[in-house]
């Protein structure tokens, strides 16, 4: 289900879209600020953000140019929703890495049509770098032959393990609650509780010796991949 993300402060709208982006079948969280806005995606993982540029805070254009320097969030797509006064703000904002924009007021069919193509690349790009061989010093991380090696040691790790532990490290430096991990590498047959992931997680720890320290537990949320790797 991809997040979206809605950074807007008129209530009308915040329910449009909100009604609309449920409807097509998104996980939807609104923030009403610039600054709030900033919180949630520092918070959990988001597919897109819809960023109207004139805040009651700091304005979009602070927000987008705030994402695209903060390598977790540089690759976030990003469609301002902006009045048409502001069109000189939209030159800004793309030049500032924002992926499109909407003018105010918009049809919903044309919103909706231009999220469907940012999240489409987006998620293609996502599983391309997913299948990418992450290597941090000498550990290297294999997603194709499911294999994790520490220097020439093979890392002895179940499927399990394994797909929890890639999953963060295509990640890093984003912390993700117990039960987003769960969602993202549950099998959908046995049964789990979001305590099964400390398990998993104690595991991998204790079989990645000094790489364990990579796996970062993150007070009050869950766990994120060393951004210092
Ligand atoms: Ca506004």
């Amino acid at each position: 289900m991809p997040r979206v993300l809605v950074i807007e402060d008129e209530p009308d709208l915040q329910e449009l879209m909100r009604f609309n982006l449920v409807k097509e079948g998104h996980q939807v969280t609104v923030a009403a600020t610039g600054s709030d806005g900033l919180h949630e995606l520092r918070r959990q993982p988001f597919d897109l953000v819809l960023l109207d540029l004139m805040l009651p805070d700091r304005d979009g254009l602070e927000v987008c140019r705030i994402m695209r320097a903060d390598e977790s969030l540089s690759a976030v797509p990003i469609i301002m929703v902006t009045a048409k006064s502001e069109e000189s703000d939209v030159v800004l904002g793309l030049g500032l890495g924002a992926d499109d924009y909407v003018t105010k007021p918009f049809r919903v069919k044309e919103l909706m049509a231009r999220i469907r193509v940012r999240l489409a690349r987006h998620l293609d790009e996502s599983r391309d770098a997913e299948r990418r061989r992450i290597v941090v010093d000498k550990l290297v991380i294999d997603p194709v032959r499911h294999r994790v090696m520490s220097g020439e040691e093979a890392v002895p790790l179940t499927l399990t393990e394994f797909k929890l532990l890639h999953f963060l490290a295509c990640h890093p430096g984003v912390a993700y609650g117990r039960y987003d991990l769960l969602d993202r590498i549950g099998d959908g047959e046995s049964v789990v509780t979001d305590r099964t992931i400390d398990v998993h997680v104690r595991n991998l720890r204790a079989k990645m010796g000094d790489y364990g320290r990579l796996v970062e537990t993150v007070r009050g949320v869950g766990y994120r991949f060393s951004e210092l790797a």
